[in-house]
């Protein structure tokens, strides 16, 4: 008997719900063809909620992806909403989903597509083959910590305060993610602070070093977050799984998302802690964002949307065959030559959303059969 799965799909604006009309596609062979099924609720985030119901994101919202094994999220925002005060933007909803499900593991892949390794801005040599995690702890450090602000001084002149804080527990929780994650790929993970000029560093780098004998198949090492940066453009396949601060890994995973060359193919996951039912809240999303400027244009390439639905099976619902085997379409279709426009090279047919979004489903044929 298959499990039936409870998915909140949450498309929100701009190219959200035409990148996520694709993998309704995939949704649909999988249950035609008796691999999984789904029970789907559909909700409104962001811009659309807000002009539907006047918030960003309700409670019910809120309940309904407490309640789901996953949450597959679109991206919110554009230019309709940017007037509005910080307190009602579209861009709270995921900030609410991170806080209120307590996700504070994020985890950012930067995987160089061999159909796609000239699309990068690194030499082919480099890049090729390249296979990252990167896992940015979402909830604490700098942009959390307290005390923060912009205070005046007796002088007149102002000061503007962040505070970088982290406990063990905060350290610990998603380290242990990143050594879980590193048992399952190369087996080599890297913990990056500043340990040589913050304290909260040398916190971090003493609390993953006493982890580490959980771990005993896990090779541990430990890197400055600069000479991180300078190693991810100079040899970046030295990595397997990187874990680092809220501050890092907001940086390096912009720089690592980079080395692939296109926003478009990328898609990420935030989990939570396991619950006492043993269930992982956790929200997979592509890390482009609602793009504006393409929306309703019928162009958006929906593969990381598609590459984030692949990973929610992975991580949440322990289907890795199903996981590997969406991966794989898209990659033989990239590497059949079709293409939109964002990673589009010379040879190649240039197709929309839909055409891109059917062929995958029609590779997913082929390999199943
Ligand atoms: P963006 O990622 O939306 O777009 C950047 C550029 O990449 C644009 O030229 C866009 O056309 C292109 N692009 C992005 N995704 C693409 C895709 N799937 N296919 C083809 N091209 C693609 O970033 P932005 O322009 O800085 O932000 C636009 C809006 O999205 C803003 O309102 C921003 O706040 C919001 N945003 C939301 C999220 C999220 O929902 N998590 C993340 C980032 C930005």
């Amino acid at each position: 008997m298959i499990p039936n799965r409870k998915l909140l799909v949450l498309p929100g604006d701009g190219i959200g719900p035409e990148v996520m009309h694709e993998v309704g596609r995939v949704v649909s062979w999988m249950q035609k063809r008796e691999r999984a099924r789904f029970t789907i609720v559909e909700d409104l985030v962001g811009g659309a909620a807000i002009d539907a119901r006047g918030t960003p994101i309700t409670d019910e919202t809120i309940r309904l992806a407490k309640e789901a094994d996953a949450v597959l999220f679109g991206s919110v925002g554009g230019p309709k909403w940017d007037a509005l005060g910080f307190d009602k933007r579209p861009e709270l909803a995921i900030l609410r989903l991170r806080k209120d499900l307590g996700l504070f593991a994020n985890l950012r892949p930067a995987t160089v597509l061999d159909p796609l390794v000239d699309a990068s801005t690194l030499k082919p040599d480099v890049v090729r083959g390249l296979d990252i995690m990167i896992v940015r702890e979402s909830t604490g450090g700098i942009y959390f910590g307290e005390p923060r602000g912009v205070e005046t001084l007796p002088d007149g002149t102002k000061r503007g305060i962040n505070t970088e804080v982290y406990t063990t527990p905060e350290i610990e929780r998603v380290a242990r993610v990143a050594f879980e994650l590193a048992q399952k790929r190369q087996k080599r993970l890297c913990s990056v602070e500043k340990a040589n000029v913050m304290e909260s560093g040398l916190l971090w780098r003493q609390t993953v070093a006493a982890l580490a004998k959980d771990y005993p198949d896990v090779a541990l090492s430990h890197m400055y977050a600069d000479n991180c940066a300078m190693q991810l453009v100079r040899n970046p396949r030295q990595f397997d799984v990187i874990v680092t601060s809220n501050l890092f890994g907001d940086l390096l995973s912009d720089l690592a998302s980079m080395l692939t060359g296109s926003l478009g193919m990328l898609p990420s996951a935030t989990l939570g802690a396991v619950g006492a039912d043993g269930r992982r809240h956790a929200l997979y999303e592509p890390i482009h964002g609602s793009a504006p400027d393409i929306a309703g244009k019928g162009i958006a390439n929906p593969l990381a949307q598609m590459l984030s639905f692949a990973m929610l099976l992975r991580y949440s619902l322990d289907m890795e065959e199903d996981a590997a085997l969406i991966e794989r379409a898209c990659v033989n279709v990239l590497a059949s030559g079709l293409r939109t426009a964002d990673v589009m090279a010379p040879g190649c047919a240039k197709v929309g959303t839909q055409v891109m979004g059917e062929a995958v489903v029609r590779e997913l044929e082929k390999l199943a059969a």
